[in-house]
């Protein structure tokens, strides 16, 4: 919210590690690290749409006839996170305009950590292409019969862009040291805010689905160190067990870390579960061509993979860094959350007693 009001805006700018370690990826040539495939299942825990490019679809993004979220979606998810937790570079800033520090990688030889994973292209006439170490496949529903709800939503925020709510809070100063997240709305399960009658007219009905949804999607890796298969286990499952404290208000939210993903982030809709199922390491190819054997690839499942899970995920989640923190706080899924969020109106802006507020702490 902004400072003097009860609200909360939607959204809040956390700060992103600032120490990039820089490293050659490994190539898919040399065989180093590991390499394998994770099957996961994505459960929407509050209403769902995913268009074609934005809002101004209405219908959900189908493949012959089935409900399916891009596995683009899920790396841009992945990547976000892992630029914050991991420490990697700003991928929208080439010429290090906010920061020279977090510029985006130039050399594909020199990556971040989220590059290393998900690719990288350099500019120029001889650019060369990282592709990335991690690939996501499209994420199938597994309902046959889904429960669409047809929701009204505004085709596009009211436009005002109001600079002081996006500056870093810790430097006050626009250094894109920051970035945007949105927190959960656990209360927002069967609708979205009703629309003003005086814009109604850029109102839009979407067909969004219910919560309570099943998708299933594969990632596939090649040769990840540990620092980095540590960091895409973390990104997918976060933390179970969570605790924060929101603002000076001292709102006390207890839970689960989640997901979003999707479109009207905003409005609420998007929060997800993501489970992993199976984690399969492939047999070193050497090892393979050697013992002329039936592949001994290592699966873990069930209860070996709880200990696989919460050994991989223990560096992150005994993180208790600013980033880690402030991260927490926007991630948080409580169910007994009923924080109250919303944009400040038209007149709001137009006040000139507003005009360099801030939005408050978290
Ligand atoms: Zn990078």
């Amino acid at each position: 919210m902004p400072t003097d009001e009860k609200f909360w805006n939607p959204y809040r700018l956390i700060p992103v590690k600032e120490n990039i370690v820089s490293d050659s990826p490994q190539t898919h040539e040399s065989f180093k690290g590991k390499s394998g495939l994770i099957s996961c299942t994505l459960k929407n825990l509050t209403p769902l749409f995913v268009g074609k490019n934005s809002l101004n679809e209405q219908l959900f993004l189908t493949r012959n006839g089935r409900h399916v979220i891009p596995g683009s979606s899920f790396k841009g998810m992945l990547r976000s996170l892992s630029e914050i937790i991991g420490g990697g570079c700003h991928v929208t800033d080439p010429r290090g305009q906010y920061s020279k520090s977090l510029a985006a990688c130039h050399n594909a030889q020199k990556l971040c950590i989220a590059c290393r994973m998900f690719g990288m292209m350099e500019r120029g006439s001889h650019a060369k292409v990282h592709m990335g170490n991690v690939s996501i496949g499209d994420a199938l529903i597994r309902e046959e019969k889904p429960q669409p709800l047809t929701l009204q939503v505004l085709l596009s925020s009211c436009g005002t862009r109001h600079e002081p709510f996006y500056r870093t809070p810790k430097t006050g100063r626009l250094d894109g040291k920051s970035r945007k997240f949105y927190f959960h709305q656990p209360q927002r399960t069967e609708s979205v805010p009703n629309i003003p009658e005086n814009l109604q007219s850029r109102a839009q009905n979407i067909n969004a689905l219910k919560p309570g949804h099943h998708f299933d999607f594969e990632v596939h890796f090649t040769n990840l160190n540990k620092e980095e298969i540590e960091l895409l286990i973390y990104t997918l499952v976060l933390e179970e067990n969570s605790q924060v404290e929101i603002g000076e208000e001292k709102v006390k939210l207890n839970g689960p870390l989640r997901h979003k993903i999707g479109h009207g982030k905003p409005l609420g809709l998007g929060s997800c579960h993501i489970t992993i199922n199976k984690i399969v390491y492939l047999t070193d190819s050497k090892q393979r061509f050697a013992s002329l054997q039936q592949s001994s690839d290592t699966v873990f499942e069930g209860e070996s993979l709880k200990n696989e899970i919460s050994g991989l995920t223990r560096r992150y989640a005994g993180d208790n860094s600013e980033v880690m923190q402030q991260l927490r706080k926007m991630l948080i899924w409580d169910e007994s959350d009923t924080r109250n969020f919303g944009y400040p109106d038209y007149y709001w802006f137009k006040n000139p007693v507003n005009s360099q507020k801030i939005l408050k702490n978290i």
